[in-house]
Formats: structure tokens, C-alpha cells, sequence
């Protein structure tokens, strides 16, 4: 379904919306920013890098593709990334990418990984979607939040990652419990293995890809556009009784033998 042999059949599902997101530069950021742009969004990017590349394979699809220089740990570009997004007349969806990784073994760390992965992975995420929440009770719009498999299981030298990304669910869930009465939804994807730059090093490296590859039960790694057709659903309406959720987009990697 969805596709014919002259291409995908055209869904127009999000026409006249807008679809904040962030992280649009690369990676699921990026793939999330062409998903919605296909169906009709007109979508507000926010990241530091040079997002060129993503209003380049935006400017053929149906919505449109607005890139915005922001860091999202700065609290006054996060207030202009919303103000943006709210000029377009409305703001129907609002969905946090952007996230690093950091390694942090105990014994040697600082501390200074913790709190950038804090700022950006956690505090960013909260301030955006307290920033846009009255913009998104107007429209009843969602809000999709990207954690990871490593919000819900352990790895070792990385506390700051695992940390923020179960603290992030949590944020989902409360945001879901303020937001509900107004009809506006918050989810979380959790992605497993996903080729974008950040993994690079991984990929790159033979046994880890092969070891990351044997670990998912689907025995492959997962596309940036296969996290962005989550994230598209769950702002849609097709999910429309679906809040405080976090959906697995790991290929069976957390909860398959
Ligand atoms: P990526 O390739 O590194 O892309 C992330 C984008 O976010 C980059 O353009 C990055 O720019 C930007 N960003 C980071 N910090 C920012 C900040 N302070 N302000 C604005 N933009 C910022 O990562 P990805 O693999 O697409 O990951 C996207 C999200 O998915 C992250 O939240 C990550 O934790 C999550 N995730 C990824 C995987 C995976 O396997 N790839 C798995 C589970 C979860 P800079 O390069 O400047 O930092």
C-alpha cells in the first residue's frame, strides 16, 4: 500500500501544518524533516550545522523546508526557533532529534559529559516543548520526543546517555499527563542502531557493526527514514489515542532473543 510503480502515491495528510523539529541537519533529524516535508508540512529545522543539504532534498516535496541556526541548549534561540515556527501561523507538531552521545567512563570523567548531555539531550527537549505548548494547545497538536533503546537498557560508559534519554521518557510522559485535557499528545521513538553520522565510528568499524547487526532480531542495522515514519505516525492523527507512549524503533534489538 502507499506506492505504485510510477513512486510513493502522494499523502498530503499534514498540508497547511508546521512541524518543529530539531536536529534537521543530518541523520533522523534530517529524515524526520523530509518525511514531513513529503506529506505537506511546512517544517521549522532547527540545529547548528549548516542545514543546506537538508532545504536542498526538501525543495522538491510538496511542504516547505525552513532552516533555523539555533543550539537548542541556548535558551534565547530555542525562543526564536519557536517564534518561528509559531510565525508560520500555527504549530501542529513539535519533535526533539537533536542529541549527542557522549563516553564517559566513571573513573576518568569530569563530570562535563554529564551535563552536556544534560542540556542537550533532557533540559532542551523540556524548555522547547514548554516554549511551544501554547502554540500546540491551540492546533491539539503532538509532541514526539527521540530517546533511545539506551533509555530503557544499561550501557556501560555512558550514564549521561542512558540517564538522559530515561529521563527524556519520563518528560514524554509528563508532558503527555499536562498536555492530555487539551488534546495535545506526547510520545517517544526509541531507536536501536540507525546509520547517521553519530554511529559512524561504530559502522565503520567491522566487528561492532557485525556485533550491533547480530544483536537485532530483524539481523540489520536501521535507516534514519525507518525512525522517521514512526515519528511521522505517532504525530499524526492515525495515532490519535496514542499518548505518553515510547514505541521501540530497534528492530527487535531490546526485546527479542
Ligand atoms: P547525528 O547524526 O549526530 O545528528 C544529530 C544532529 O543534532 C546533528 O546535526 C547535531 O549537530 C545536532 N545537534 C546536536 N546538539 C545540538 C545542539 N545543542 N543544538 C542544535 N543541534 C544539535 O545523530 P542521529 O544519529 O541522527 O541521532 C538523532 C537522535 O536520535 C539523537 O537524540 C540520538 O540520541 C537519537 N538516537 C540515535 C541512534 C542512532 O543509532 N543513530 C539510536 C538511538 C537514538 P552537531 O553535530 O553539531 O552536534
Amino acid at each position: 500500500m502507499g506506492s505504485t510503480d510510477e513512486g510513493p502515491t502522494p499523502d498530503p495528510s499534514f498540508a497547511g501544518e508546521t512541524a518543529l523539529i530539531t536536529g534537521t541537519a543530518r541523520g533522523i533529524g534530517r529524515a524526520c524533516a523530509v518525511r514531513f516535508a513529503e506529506r505537506g508540512a511546512t517544517v521549522v529545522g532547527g540545529d547548528r550545522l549548516d542545514q543546506s543539504e537538508t532545504a536542498a532534498t526538501c525543495a522538491d516535496l510538496p511542504g516547505a523546508f525552513e532552516p533555523v541556526a539555533a543550539d537548542v541548549t541556548d535558551p534565547a534561540a530555542v525562543e526564536a526557533l519557536v517564534e518561528r515556527a509559531a510565525d508560520t501561523g500555527r504549530v501542529d507538531a513539535v519533535v526533539n532529534v537533536a542529541g549527542i552521545v557522549a563516553r564517559e567512563p566513571l573513573a576518568t570523567h569530569d563530570g562535563e559529559p554529564w551535563e552536556r548531555s544534560v542540556a542537550v539531550n533532557l533540559t532542551a527537549p523540556f524548555r522547547i516543548a514548554r516554549e511551544a505548548a501554547p502554540h500546540l494547545r491551540e492546533t491539539g497538536g503532538a509532541v514526539v520526543n527521540v530517546s533511545s533503546i539506551y533509555g530503557q537498557i544499561g550501557a556501560a560508559e555512558r550514564a549521561g546517555y542512558v540517564s538522559t534519554k530515561a529521563g527524556l521518557e519520563g518528560l514524554t510522559r509528563a508532558l503527555a499527563a499536562e498536555l492530555g485535557e487539551d488534546g495535545v499528545r506526547a510520545n517517544a521513538v526509541a531507536p536501536g542502531f540507525i546509520e547517521t553520522p553519530m554511529t559512524e565510528p561504530y559502522a565503520e568499524d567491522g566487528a561492532a557493526r557485525e556485533r550491533f547487526r547480530e544483536l537485532a532480531a530483524l539481523g540489520r542495522l536501521g535507516e534514519p527514514s525507518e525512525v522517521a515514519s514512526v515519528v511521522t505516525f505517532l504525530a499524526s492523527d492515525d495515532a490519535s489515542f496514542v499518548t505518553g507512549e515510547t514505541v521501540l524503533v530497534d528492530g527487535g534489538r531490546a526485546t527479542v532473543e
